[in-house]
């Protein structure tokens, strides 16, 4: 099938506005628009930029807005985004050039949270901080976080507020307050904390 492909595209060093570049791509429905994006780059117009890593929806590099959704590249399919494809960088970043954009107003969310376990207290037995499974299990869906900043991008009180750390690190703080080796929750609550004036 034949795919129009339709990307916002800025270079700061000779662009003066963002501007959308078409290509039309032969596809097949079981591509993923990563797939689409390689070929451009590689078949058609090497100057096209975007980050991409494992391509297997692990590493998080590839967070685009497709079609108007916050999405990873390697994980969506021609077939589930159709035959007219609108690929931009995430929102609320600034553009470095194309898809690529400045995480680190991302991180400096991430980070704020102490995204790291905090334990001055000496292990029970000297050498080892041991955990139940169900104990483990109280976490395990935030451990998921591959920090692609989809959702925080999506958010639009992200857009304009500098002060909001975003989802992604609301997601990494349960993470750690949760883990009962963890003895840094208050500092984390005093950061969530301090955000509730942002949204209301
Ligand atoms: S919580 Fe946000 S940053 Fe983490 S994987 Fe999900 S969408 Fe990506």
């Amino acid at each position: 099938m034949e795919v129009l492909v339709r990307i916002k595209r800025f270079n700061p060093e000779k662009d003066e506005a963002p501007y959308w570049a078409e290509y039309k791509v032969q596809a097949q429905p079981s591509d993923r628009v990563l797939d689409l994006l390689n070929h451009i780059k590689w078949n058609i117009d090497g100057t096209l930029s975007y980050r991409r890593s494992c391509a297997h929806g692990i590493c998080g590099s590839d967070a685009v807005v497709i079609n108007g959704v916050n999405r990873l590249a390697c994980r969506e399919l021609v077939k589930n985004v159709g035959s007219r494809i609108e690929i931009e960088p995430i929102r609320g970043l600034p553009v470095i050039k194309d898809l690529i954009v400045d995480m680190e107003p991302f991180f400096a969310g991430y980070k704020a949270i102490h995204p790291f376990l905090i334990a001055d207290d000496p292990p029970a037995d000297g050498k080892e901080r041991r955990q139940s499974p169900a104990e483990r299990a109280r976490f395990d869906d935030t451990t998921k976080c591959i920090l692609c900043a989809a959702c925080t991008t999506s958010c639009p009180i992200f857009w304009t507020n500098d002060v909001y750390v975003g989802p992604a690190a609301i997601v990494n703080a349960h993470r750690f307050i949760f883990d009962s080796r963890d003895r840094g929750a208050s500092i984390r609550l005093d950061v969530l904390n301090s955000q509730a004036g942002v949204w209301r």
